[in-house]
């Protein structure tokens, strides 16, 4: 390999989405939408309620099938079959390298917290339990949890179950973490400690797409915003572009509501 092709390599998008459309019946919910992430780079999506944010990270991974448009995952375009297949990936293959986070946790309650972390190791990537668990301390330690290890997630603060379910995405070793509101469901009291968490995994260099309305964390923790509003990315541009000094009105209108 030469160094211009090493170098292609090296700086070759981990993620992208292209043209990408969702519609749900008659309604089209995302018309035609771009993203191209770098190894760790972290992207900020706002926008209003209802624009799209959410279909749009859950077609990153899959979770929703785009109506039209590509994802590729490392250059492979991401097929429609769960299996890989010669220069397509399975949509199986692209869930274990991009996790997700939600608004809402999800964790298993009838499970401990070190049996949430270990739970996706051992039954997807089948890894021994002991080195599950090895490796879900040391993410427990790294979100604060360790000592909560054998809590049931009902005894947990909203803060505490969301840096659990952080920990639990991790456990997968994902390349690409997508995070849909993490902090919209918490005590504001709350919020801090999990974008802290975030902000760490930023600082680590994870590739990261992250969905909030915490405009000042946006704009601190991401090196490019996108804006989207009904189903378009209207607005891209550096936090500074789009939130610390937005040039268009509709812009400005909305991030100053978030202030
Ligand atoms: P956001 O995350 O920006 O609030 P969403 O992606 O959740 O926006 O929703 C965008 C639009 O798609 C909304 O009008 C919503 O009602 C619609 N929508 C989302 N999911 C579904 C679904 N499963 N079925 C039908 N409509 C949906
Ligand atoms: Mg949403």
């Amino acid at each position: 390999m030469t160094i211009h092709e090493n170098r292609t390599t090296a700086e070759a998008p981990i993620i992208e989405a292209v043209a990408l459309r969702k519609s749900y019946g008659n309604h089209e919910v995302l018309k035609g939408l771009d993203l191209s992430l770098a190894r760790g780079e972290v992207v900020a999506l706002i926008g209003p309620s209802g624009s799209g944010k959410s279909t749009f990270i859950r077609c990153l991974n899959h979770m929703e099938v785009p109506t039209d448009g590509t994802i590729r995952f490392r250059q492979k375009t991401v097929g429609d079959a769960f299996r890989d297949k010669g220069e397509e990936i399975g949509y199986g293959t692209l869930r274990r390298h991009v996790g997700m986070v939600f608004q809402h946790f999800n964790l298993f309650p009838h499970k401990t917290v070190l049996q949430n972390v270990i739970e996706g190791p051992i039954t997807v990537l089948k890894r021994p339990k002991k080195e599950a668990e090895e490796l879900a301390l040391d993410l427990l330690g790294q979100v604060g949890l360790a000592a909560k290890r054998n809590d049931y997630p009902n005894h947990l603060s909203g803060g505490q179950k969301q840096r659990v379910a952080i920990a639990r995405a991790l456990a997968m070793q994902p390349e690409v973490l997508l995070l849909d509101e993490v902090t919209s469901a918490l005590d504001p009291e709350l919020v801090g400690e999990v974008l802290a968490v975030i902000r760490g995994l930023a600082e680590k260099g994870m590739t990261m797409a992250i969905v909030t309305h915490e405009m000042a964390f946006a704009a601190d923790v991401s090196s490019r915003v996108l804006f989207l509003d009904q189903g378009v990315i209207a607005a891209t541009g550096s936090p500074e572009e789009i939130i610390r000094n937005p040039a268009n009105e509709r812009l400005r209108g909305f991030v100053s509501r978030f202030h």
